[in-house]
């Protein structure tokens, strides 16, 4: 063996100047290397040889960029590498850097073919050409005989299958230094032979090779052999002459061409996101359940309030209705103010306004008679019409809108008018169609007492209610007391009421009852209508209802969102073993970002659509079947943005934050820690 003997003038494929570095801080610190100096020439084939301990694959990491927390100087082919930045690092370790390390690792989830492919996913910025990529992976696969694994994934492979892969995947970008810590530690005897020789031949076509062995045999391979002490060399002694090595001009030119990185890391997520099938198929059953489950009780809580609230329909929202009866059960010997028999609007119902004055908004004595028959020019309804009066507050309290014509004004009410507004239905039964307005029509009542009255107005059709509210027809109650003959019904006894939306209505309704009973004591009997206590009521159990839905829903998705966090957090250390090895094959920060973002909102969009869909297809097949069933139900297409919008987006908050994690934690830490973290 000839001692070495440095020739200054070569190029240098690595220069380290003044090495300084420790692991740890404070007591922890252990010092590794303290002004350490080390050269290799281009074309050199060094074994850096020491035995366990004595910082080997310390200084590997410290000369590839790997660890970068040193002080002193780090050229690579006379480039500074504490001077370049991110990305100048990634695409230095991309384009002129191999790596093969002890552990080999390998994707453990990516084929063998798609592993050695890994370095031409880089750098992104860059369109890929990746046919050619891949004639180059498969004649380097040929070359170290695994082109028979391809498709298989690493752990069906040997460890000297494995390690050649590793092998061919730091050749693809054709790199000229190559870094090998200890790629045969883990191998048997054979398999070692194997590799070195590769290693031998590709020297011989002109790599750089640094190799980290503590065994002699695998050593004695190399053309100068490096022995480290403590962090200091020991020994540098030269083997065989170096091979005379011009280097061929290696780098991928086409690969310079600009390309769009979203669209290169597109191939990437889309291989990852699908790789791990069973996690990322429980991922998405969480975020399903969670979506769906907001969608459809969201929805059905609002179907069935709408429903609910339906059935108290007829009257608008904050009506009200008073009803005073005589009571027929007085005694001789009651005593009482004054005798109730109906409501007179002067004495019973103008004051009320002044009374009430916060409360009340509007009001009509509302009178109905039932039984009626409504003709027209030789066409006749003869079942279901029933005839109400009311005045010019009447249309707007009871909710009504008029389509065609105009509605009950005051001028009618106080001229007794002999006209009518009627319910949409008798326009096709009745006028085929054309205008009502303008037509007499003729009503007959079942105590065979005719009204004629003229048609002025064409209510809207009632929607949900029984069919026969379409044939209603109203007239100015000061009208209907002149033409309705039975005295009876002439009466008034109910008289509808807008409230103030404010209004407390048992506070109301005990003011007012209690106004009457002063008034007329025991001779008359006062209530107001149930419905609108029973409407409140039920509102506010629905109410409650919602919650408890919206509340189960809101579990489910937050338990969804706990499911991605934790399948997110569970594969950190995978993950970052990941992100360890794409960076030392040249990614950046920002594509892995971007990856992991990519992913993550793939999968929970992928999954919060399908939620979307299936909560829709639950909640309508639901209603269907009700629909079926109940009467009262009718089958509609609903659609609740609020619950679609708010469930997928949070999911996919979830999702993204969740997913960047491993990434964030990446970028704290060194390479070589992310690539050894298990
Ligand atoms: P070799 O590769 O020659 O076996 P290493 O470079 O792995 O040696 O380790 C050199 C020294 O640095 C050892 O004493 C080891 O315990 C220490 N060391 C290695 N990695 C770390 C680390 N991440 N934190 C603290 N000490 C470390
Ligand atoms: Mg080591």
């Amino acid at each position: 063996m000839v001692k070495m003997n440095l020739n200054n003038n070569e190029a240098l494929a690595i220069d380290v100047k003044g090495l300084t570095f420790s692991y740890g801080k404070g007591k922890n610190k252990v010092s590794i290397f303290e002004n350490f100096n080390f050269t290799v020439k281009e074309g050199e084939f060094v074994a850096i040889k020491g035995s366990s301990g004595s910082g080997k694959s310390t200084l590997f990491y410290l000369m590839s960029g790997l660890l970068t927390n040193y002080t002193g100087e780090v050229s690579l082919f006379d480039r500074d590498i504490s001077r370049l930045d991110e990305k100048e690092l990634s695409l230095l370790r991309n384009q002129t850097l191999g790596f093969v390390f002890q552990q080999f690792y390998l994707l453990p989830r990516q084929n063998v073919l798609q592993n050695i492919l890994l370095p031409s996913d880089y750098p992104l910025e860059y369109a890929s050409q990746k046919k050619q990529r891949e004639e180059q992976a498969k004649k380097l696969a040929r070359d170290l005989e695994i082109h028979e694994r391809l498709d298989h994934l690493p752990s069906e492979l040997s460890g000297g299958q494995q390690q050649r892969v590793a092998i061919a995947r730091a050749l693809l970008n054709q790199p000229k230094l190559i870094f090998a810590d200890e790629p045969t530690g883990n191998l048997d005897s054979k398999s070692s032979a194997t590799i070195m020789e590769y290693l031998k031949k590709i020297h011989k076509e002109g790599k750089t090779i640094l190799l980290i062995t503590h065994e002699d045999e695998v050593a004695k391979e190399a053309s100068r052999i490096v022995t480290l002490k403590d962090g200091r060399v020991v020994e540098d002694i030269q083997n065989k002459p170096s091979s005379e090595n011009s280097l061929k001009k290696t780098y991928q030119e086409e690969k310079k061409k600009a390309g769009n990185l979203f669209f290169n890391v597109l191939p990437i997520v889309l291989m990852n996101a699908f790789q791990n099938k069973v996690r990322t198929f429980l991922t998405m059953i969480g975020v399903i359940i969670g979506v769906a489950s907001v969608c459809s009780l969201v929805t059905i809580g609002k179907y069935v309030e709408d429903r609910i609230m339906d059935g108290f329909q007829g009257m608008g929202a904050n009506v009200t209705t008073l009803s005073g009866h005589i009571n027929w059960n007085l005694r001789a010997t009651d005593q009482y103010p004054r005798k109730f028999n109906f409501f007179e609007p002067e004495h019973d119902v103008d004051p009320l306004y002044d009374l009430f004055s916060k409360e009340i908004v509007m009001m009509t004595p509302y009178l109905e008679a039932w039984d009626s028959n409504v003709a027209y020019a030789g066409l006749e309804v003869d079942t279901g019409p029933r005839l109400y009066g009311i005045n010019h507050f009447g249309h707007k309290i009871l909710g009504q809108e008029i389509v065609i014509g105009k509605g009950i004004n005051s001028h009618h009410v106080e001229n007794k008018s002999p006209v009518c507004v009627i319910g949409n239905a008798f326009l096709g039964r009745l006028f085929k169609n054309e205008s009502p307005v303008g037509k007499i029509i003729k009503v007959t009542n079942n105590s065979n007492n005719v009204i004629n009255c003229e048609v002025i107005g064409l209510l809207a059709p009632i929607q949900t209610a029984a069919n026969s509210k379409n044939l209603d027809v109203y007239l100015p109650y000061t009208f209907f007391r002149e033409a309705v003959v039975n005295w009876w019904r002439r009466q008034i006894r109910e008289i509808a009421i807008q409230i103030s939306p404010d209004t407390n209505l048992v506070q109301f309704k005990n003011a007012l009852i209690g106004w009457f009973k002063n008034k007329y004591g025991v001779s008359g009997n006062f209530w107001l209508n149930s419905n609108s206590l029973l409407r409140e009521q039920m509102k506010r159990f629905i109410m409650l209802f919602n919650i408890l839905l919206a509340s189960i829903a809101v579990i489910s998705l937050v338990v969804g969102g706990m499911g991605i966090a934790n399948m997110m957090l569970i594969s950190v250390s995978e993950r970052l073993n990941e992100i360890g090895i794409r960076k030392s094959f040249g990614a950046t920060k920002k594509s892995i970002r971007l990856q992991f973002i990519l992913e993550s909102l793939l999968v929970c969009s992928v999954a919060g659509i399908i939620g979307i869909l299936l909560g829709f297809a639950f909640y309508e097949t639901l209603i269907y079947v009700g629909s079926k069933y109940l009467d009262k139900v009718k089958f509609v297409w609903l659609i609740e943005w609020n619950a679609i919008v708010w469930s997928f987006l949070s999911i996919v908050i979830v999702g993204v934050v969740s997913g960047l994690i491993p990434a964030l934690k990446a970028e704290k830490t060194e390479v070589i820690d992310a690539l050894r973290s298990d």
